[in-house]
């Protein structure tokens, strides 16, 4: 490594219901930086009793909070967004010491999260009824009121972002929340949370529940009449029982799952922009997000040369902890994410894949405590391994050949998921055949990060149900309610 980062205090985070900062009856729960295995954090233990008094909460708060101006609601996000960009460094680097991406990630998902509070809080402002043409006896109008109290459970790979695209919009349509944010990384909820209180958001309109038992806190959430709605990103396996247990009080629901993106690129591409395009898809937060390239597909003519683009720039990353410059591939969240991808690749080897770059743990003894992968690129992949099925999360790239353009939508198609795919063409017709016969939420056609404020965010099939962002972002938090009114 090229510069040690410095040691750190431990943080200590506690829960905030009704306005108040709480420990929790239980006591306290460790996070540690999976690049270093140190204990950054000590952490509410919260449970069953305060899910119960934070949603009691975000029940009192609902009435008045639903009634304030949208205009008042945008406002106090758009401080809270103020404040990420200004405190951006220090954000960032708590983000960094809990996760392990790379700081200059870190300080993009900061400022990405803060452009989703602004961006929902305007939205707000703009959530109009209709009047609608009826029988001459009646005049109809739909009123647009918010779901009431909502929860959100979020994961570890987008500490912040993921929170702020939840509650952005929830906050900005009039309802109140509680959020449950992972157990690997509730110190960037913590540092969103100060900032709320910072700004003065009422008590009860904003509430945190740190927990070290996830399905403790759901369920208080799911049993709960009380909550209106439950928005959860993570993973497919878990959206489906969140799935099950909200028919119970038929909650509105926002899943975003998992995905298994492929990235098509086609003979006539521009060759050097894919291969740009490809390793950041594929190896940004080490492989750990949900739109990161899972499948490679290349056109027969250009395989080999493009593979050797990709393989000179996966050589090229600079792996270490996030803290260091220049650092672009941190270590893997923890010991499981590990496991997966050496099975994965495993695998793959044993199926007859060529190992073109990486494929081995990072040893040596700045690595020897945290969750270091190389960067990895596997030749000649097949349908039949591990990695053409299950979400990799991690970074490991598998490169497959296609001939056509029916094949290499048919391929790309060929999964239960469907949140993100990409491809690459200069062939503007294509761009349209392509991007349509895509069964996928969102579509990056020669646009590797297809990710912003205005881009509606979700997926088809089991990569989950509802939007996040986008004009579709807030209407997730929102009734439509039908007066007629007899004259
Ligand atoms: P996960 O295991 O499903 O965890 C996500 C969140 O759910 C965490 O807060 C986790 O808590 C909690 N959780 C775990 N078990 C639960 C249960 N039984 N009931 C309620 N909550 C529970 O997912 P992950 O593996 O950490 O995260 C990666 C997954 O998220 C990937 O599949 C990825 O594709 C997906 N993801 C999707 C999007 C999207 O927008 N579509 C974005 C980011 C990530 P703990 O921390 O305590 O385990």
């Amino acid at each position: 490594m090229t510069q040690m980062a410095d040691k750190t205090e431990v943080i200590e985070s506690r829960l905030y219901i009704g306005g108040q900062w709480q420990a929790a009856e239980r006591g306290w729960f460790e996070v540690k930086n999976p690049a270093t295995g140190e204990v950054i954090g000590r952490v509410a233990d919260g449970g069953v009793a305060e899910t119960k008094a934070a949603i009691a909460a975000a029940a009192q708060a609902f009435p008045a909070w639903a009634k304030t101006r949208a205009e008042d609601r945008a406002k106090l996000l758009s401080k809270v967004a103020a404040l990420m960009e200004e405190r951006v460094d220090h954000l960032a680097r708590v983000l960094t010491m809990e996760n392990g991406k790379p700081l200059a990630e870190a300080r993009g998902e900061i400022l990405i999260g803060a452009r989703f509070l602004q961006w929902n809080g305007e939205e707000g402002k703009r959530v109009y009824g209709r009047a609608v043409p009826s029988d001459s006896f009646r005049r109809v109008i739909v009123m647009r009121q918010p779901v009431g109290v909502i929860a959100a459970i979020t994961p570890w790979n987008f500490p912040s972002s993921m929170i702020t695209r939840k509650l952005g919009p929830a906050l900005a349509a009039g309802c109140t929340a509680i959020l449950r944010p992972a157990k690997q990384t509730p110190l960037s909820a913590l540092e969103i949370y100060k900032l709320f209180d910072e700004v003065g958001f009422p008590p009860g309109v904003v509430n945190l529940v740190t927990g070290s038992k996830a399905s403790e806190i759901a369920g208080v959430f799911m049993e709960s009449s009380q909550v209106r709605k439950i928005t959860f990103t993570g993973s497919t396996e878990v959206g489906k029982q969140l799935l099950v247990a909200a028919a119970n009080t038929v909650k509105r629901v926002s899943m975003e799952l998992g995905g298994h993106a492929p990235f098509i690129v086609f003979d006539d591409a521009d060759l050097d922009k894919a291969a740009d395009g490809v390793v950041l898809s594929k190896f940004r937060n080490a492989g750990q997000t949900c739109i990161c390239t899972n499948r490679l597909y290349v056109q027969k003519g250009v395989a080999e040369k493009f593979a050797q683009k990709v393989v000179e720039r996966t050589k090229a990353l600079k792996i270490g902890n996030g803290l260091n410059n220049g650092i672009q591939i941190g270590p893997l969240i923890d010991k499981f994410a590990l496991a997966k991808v050496e099975e994965q690749v495993a695998d793959a080897l044993a199926r007859g894949g060529a190992l073109l770059a990486g494929g081995k743990r990072v040893t040596g003894s700045d690595y020897e405590n945290g969750f270091f992968y190389e960067p990895t690129v596997v030749g000649k992949a097949t349908p039949e391994m591990l990695v053409t099925r299950e979400e990799t999360f991690g970074p490991l790239l598998p490169v497959y050949e296609f001939e056509t353009e029916e094949e290499a939508i048919k391929m790309a198609n060929d999964t239960p998921y469907g949140l993100a795919a990409y491809f690459f063409t200069r062939d503007v017709g294509r761009i349209f055949r392509v991007s349509e016969g895509l069964e996928y939420g969102i579509v990056g056609a020669n646009d590797p990060i297809p990710v912003a404020p205005e881009i509606p965010f979700g997926g088809y099939k089991e990569s989950g149900v509802g939007r996040e962002n986008g004009s579709e972002g807030i209407e997730a938090f929102l009734e439509s309610k039908a007066v007629s009114i007899g004259i």
